[in-house]
């Protein structure tokens, strides 16, 4: 099978054999020929078969040994599936799963589809979002650029009410959202979405992300109420005023809204409220590693987006201490 396709029929059918599932990775990981995890050495080792050795020492399947040092290895060493008890060919489908559902997939319904414990499901998902995690952007957001922020999960105290009332406060706003997490995303229009969990929305709190994501030369966009404004310092700014039911207008040509990064938001809340219900503001990072995942892949198909996981799977093996508390 190429490495190209992938849909959940076809992962079902061709992996619903633990030996295609780990070749399948190998081939992946591996497009040039094993690579020795221990010195480097590509293309030099030889499979073992899987048997008893003269000592009476089993060899598992999958089992690698490296022409120059000797060593034995095999495709997840390193990998999030490196220790894992879960047979590979429901990682696959993990991956897919998540991959290929705009609103993520709760533990729950993992647990159902893969006739695995709600644990083993919960920690599945977890290493799948950890490896979602995108690297820090080499160079900046340029070009539009929407900012907002928002607040996920918990239960709102009071009405929420978006504008400041007249006489109160900034920081009375946010009382109502108390027991809610704030959320920063910053927007390149056509562009990518990074997130960030904030524990308050100040300007002082906001700064440092616009600084390490968004270039100078940027033209930053938020709506009127956002308390951006203090941390933009001299970029080019342009607000649209939802209170009085503004959210698009147009000068010198440009669009001045901010519906991309509304949109992306309707995405995340409907997930994480409506999919993952309760999310513990310790792991928030992860479902927002997630939903920027899948929107920065948005142009994707779904086969793809798996692919384009899945090779992130390497050099990142969460280990079980950092992810033990469920929710
Ligand atoms: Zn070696």
């Amino acid at each position: 099978m190429e490495t190209g396709e992938l849909n959940l029929v076809e992962l079902a059918q061709h992996f619903s054999d633990e030996d295609k599932a780990r070749e399948y990775i190998e081939r992946l990981r591996w497009p040039d020929g094993p690579i020795c995890p221990h010195c480097g050495l590509i293309d030099n080792a030889y499979r073992l078969a899987p048997k008893e050795s003269k000592k009476g020492q089993h060899v598992r399947p999958g089992v690698w040994k490296c022409g120059g040092g000797r060593q034995q290895f095999t495709v997840t060493v390193g990998t999030i599936f490196e220790d894992s008890k879960i047979p590979l060919s429901k990682w696959l489908l993990a991956y897919h799963l998540l991959c290929s559902s705009k609103k993520g997939m709760s533990a729950h319904q993992l647990h159902r589809m893969l006739k695995v414990t709600y644990r083993s499901a919960w920690f599945m998902a977890h290493r799948i979002r950890y490896t979602m995690t995108q690297e820090p952007l080499s160079s900046k957001l340029t070009g539009v650029i929407e900012i907002d922020e928002t607040f996920i999960g918990g239960k709102p105290r009071g009405r929420i009410s978006h504008a400041t009332k007249p006489g109160q406060r900034p920081q009375d706003r946010y009382a109502h959202y108390a027991k809610k997490a704030p959320v920063v995303s910053v927007l390149q229009r056509d562009g990518r979405v990074q997130s960030r969990y904030v524990e308050r929305v100040t300007a002082e709190n906001l700064r440092p992300i616009v600084e390490q994501m968004v270039a100078e030369d940027a033209h930053v966009m938020t709506d009127s109420s956002s308390v951006l404004k203090g941390a933009l310092t001299t970029r080019k700014h342009d607000q649209v005023n939802h209170s009085a039911d503004e959210y698009v207008r147009y000068e010198n040509g440009v669009c001045i809204t901010t519906n991309s990064i509304e949109g992306f938001f309707a995405t995340l809340k409907r997930g994480i409220n409506g999919v993952y219900h309760h999310v513990g503001k310790q792991h928030l990072h992860r479902y927002l590693s997630e939903f920027d995942f899948r929107y920065n892949s948005r142009k994707e198909k779904d086969g793809d987006r798996t692919l384009l996981a899945l090779k992130s799977t390497s050099g990142k093996r969460l280990m079980l201490r950092d992810s033990k508390s469920v929710n």
